[in-house]
């Protein structure tokens, strides 16, 4: 025993290192490792979130809350142990297996995303589902980071798979193609229209397969959809963009956010939707809300409070 303690103190303290003995050498940092795809199960199905990559943004009041005095908005950032002037945008695709079909919902950003982007194509062979095994692809919105992942060079990236798409975001895109410039543009004709004759173009409350149904959520684009997911008596709302900040957007969903496209728009489908997953009692995915983006939300005060999913998805 004192012999024990005498040497744990000498490798504690180093006294022990001679010249004959030489030191372990230092592990090497590694850096902030973030997982790269998560899995839970819906009733019979099964769902896939995978990380398409993150980016990192400076005053986070520029964003969320821009209709809002920015101390206000600082300020409950802070109350809820986040910083404001810094801030991680996430970027979250879902692949549901439902037991015959492979949906994916959305294509990240895509191989021109940046060094930190468009990662979906390759974490989902590290999950174990193979891009030609996808059957359908399902397109919340036209935004450059769900549609950026459609075409790998100049070859769809999911090769096998057919086109779900709400009628209303594509008409309006199709109508107004020019509305952010000519790179964004030759994205849309490249991406989505080229795409069309392969696209089934759906309307609230229809379904892409049966226990999947679109849930119009227009405002931050014109014809943003969410989709009601439903198993064995298991649901789940995969609300895309309807709501983009797990803290700002769920206590405080009535705040404008820079990126819907119709302010109050956003706000009124943010607050409808947000009644609708707390009342019920069911989870709800985002596309940007934290890896691996799915959680409860919970009446408080005004607004609601996000309660990340821990093990209720994997029994
Ligand atoms: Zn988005």
């Amino acid at each position: 025993m004192h012999d024990l303690k005498i040497s744990r103190r000498a490798a504690l303290t180093g006294l022990a290192a001679t010249a004959a003995t030489p030191a372990f050498a230092k592990a090497p940092q590694l850096g902030v490792q973030r997982p790269g795809f998560y899995r839970y199960r819906l009733g019979g199905f099964e769902v896939t979130a995978i990380l398409d990559g993150f980016v990192q943004f400076g005053d986070l009041p520029k964003t969320f809350g821009v209709d809002q005095v920015p101390d206000d908005v600082a300020a409950l950032a802070t109350a809820n142990f986040l910083p404001s002037d810094k801030s991680e945008n996430q970027y979250t695709p879902i692949v549901l297996n439902t037991g015959s079909e492979v949906i994916l919902f959305d294509t990240g950003n895509g191989e021109g995303g940046g060094p930190q982007r468009g990662k979906l194509r390759q974490r989902m062979i590290e999950s174990g589902i193979n891009p030609e095994d996808v059957d359908i692809v399902v397109i919340t919105h036209f935004h450059g980071d769900h549609i950026g992942g459609l075409v790998e060079g100049d070859a769809p990236a999911f090769p096998n798979a057919r086109y779900v798409t709400s009628r209303t975001e594509f008409d309006w895109w199709k109508a107004n193609s020019d509305a952010r410039g000519e790179d964004y543009q030759k994205t849309l004709e490249r991406n989505v229209f080229a795409l069309a004759d392969q696209t089934t173009f759906l309307e609230d409350g229809q379904d892409v397969v049966s226990g999947v149904t679109l849930v119009a959520s227009h405002g931050h684009s014109p014809g943003h959809s969410a989709f009601h997911l439903e198993s064995e008596g298991r649901r789940l709302l995969h609300g895309a963009d309807f709501c983009n900040h797990h803290v700002l957007s769920l206590q405080r969903p009535d705040w404008h956010v820079r990126f819907d496209m119709d302010k109050e728009a956003g706000a009124a489908s943010r607050m409808r939707l947000l009644d609708m997953i707390a009342t019920e009692q069911i989870p709800f995915s985002g596309y940007h809300i934290p890896f691996p983006a799915v959680g409860y939300a919970e009446k408080h005060g005004d607004g609601y409070r996000f309660t990340p999913a821990s093990y209720q998805l994997n029994l």
